[in-house]
């Protein structure tokens, strides 16, 4: 069980704005505690002067990491990735699959609800199969299939009540009304991996889609008589855009545009990291397919797409303060607090308000991961 402890001295991220000097005091539950037990005696202080406490990371995609793979490992290796991106801060994660045949996401799916049933995990995401071969990225070309709403039901079941989202391209056949199915079983419904025009992007987003899988990458870029699916992505307020910002799926140009276009209320940071994040260079699957990390950056040994990336959510918090110039309370928005709405577990996580879970990152004055506290207790301590 977590002891009572007071974190003291930092600057604390609220919602409401950043207290300099502030504290947090979490109860021997694990939780953010409005006021100190009466018992002082039996309390820790810790001195975080010269830090930030920010809400604990929450990545709606993530593939895997330490070596270990959401989308083909054993349930031992799932908990492999999700501590080795605890220990980068992310103290809520989706675990997103790749396209597989459909027996095989079944089956994943079926292993990841009893993850998710234990709460390692916040849910499923599938990217694929149901997406377009013309922008299939890191995916089985073979494998691919259009969105048939039967289809879509079949993986929301398998997954037991934990499916959380679906990537799909809308513009294939089927895809509609596999967007309004997502909807009506309260699953996101992500646009992505689409080669859809503004048009068919404006028509799925009436149907229900809310999220835009990676925007820019894998969909048609954004042209001046063609504005595609990111103009129509970035411009409605219905829409929740994912960033992967490494620097290397985007040009901080292109990541600072979308972010200020969108706003901090619009943006989800996301790593849609695979096995090598907090790992290392070498040969590794991605699902069906062989991917080859060289420096940090994933790729497809046949053909060089980009599969992934080796992103964690710290790297991409100090990237986004230190390269973009972000307000640290709009980051803390884009890589807590929004996602956690997303999945609807804002009342839980995603804020350091009283009654959450004590999941806390400390960060130093550089803003470099030094603590992680998940449900009251440390996963590293600073
Ligand atoms: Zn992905």
């Amino acid at each position: 069980m977590a002891t009572s402890k007071v974190l003291a001295g930092a600057q604390v991220v609220l919602p409401t704005g950043t207290v300099p000097n502030g504290r947090v005091i979490v109860s021997d539950t694990g939780r953010i505690a409005g006021s100190a037990p009466a018992d002082a005696e039996a309390i820790e202080t810790i001195d975080l002067t010269g830090h930030w406490l920010v809400p604990g990371f929450v990545d709606i995609h993530n593939h895997g990491g330490g070596g270990a793979s959401f989308t083909s490992g054993t349930a031992e290796d799932i908990l492999q990735g999700v501590q080795t991106h605890r220990l980068h801060g992310t103290t809520t994660v989706v675990a997103s699959t790749v396209t597989d045949d459909m027996d095989a996401l079944a089956q994943r799916a079926g292993l990841l609800s009893e993850l998710a049933e234990q709460g390692d995990i916040a849910g499923v995401h599938f990217e694929g199969p149901f997406i377009s071969p013309c922008r299939k990225g890191a995916h089985s070309e073979a494998l691919l299939r259009h969105p048939d709403p039967a289809e879509v039901r079949k993986l929301i079941d398998a997954a037991r009540g934990h499916a959380r989202m679906v990537t799909l391209a809308a513009e294939l056949p089927g895809g509609i009304d596999s967007v309004r199915l997502l909807a009506e079983h309260g699953v996101i419904a992500a646009i992505g991996h689409t080669d859809a025009t503004y048009e068919q992007t404006k028509a799925a987003i009436d149907a229900g889609a809310t999220v835009a899988t990676h925007l820019y990458n894998a969909m048609p870029g954004l042209g001046h008589r063609a504005p595609g699916p990111i103009a129509a992505l970035l411009e409605d307020e219905r829409i929740t855009v994912e960033l992967i910002n490494d620097g290397t799926h985007l040009h901080p140009a292109a990541f600072e545009l979308a972010f200020h276009h969108a706003g901090a209320g619009r943006v989800a940071l996301i790593t849609d990291a695979m096995d090598a994040a907090g790992f290392g260079d070498g040969t590794y699957l991605l699902g069906p397919l062989e991917v080859e990390v060289k420096e940090g950056v994933a790729r497809l040994t046949e053909g060089g797409s980009i599969a992934g990336s080796t992103l964690t959510m710290d790297r991409a918090f100090k990237r986004s303060v230190t390269v973009d110039k972000l307000p640290v309370e709009d980051v803390v928005a884009a890589i807590s607090a929004n996602p956690a709405k997303l999945l609807g577990q804002y009342d839980r996580v995603g804020s350091l308000e009283s009654g959450k879970d004590a999941d806390i990152v400390v960060l130093d004055a550089e803003f470099t991961l030094k603590g992680v506290l998940r449900k009251g207790d440390w996963v590293i301590e600073p």
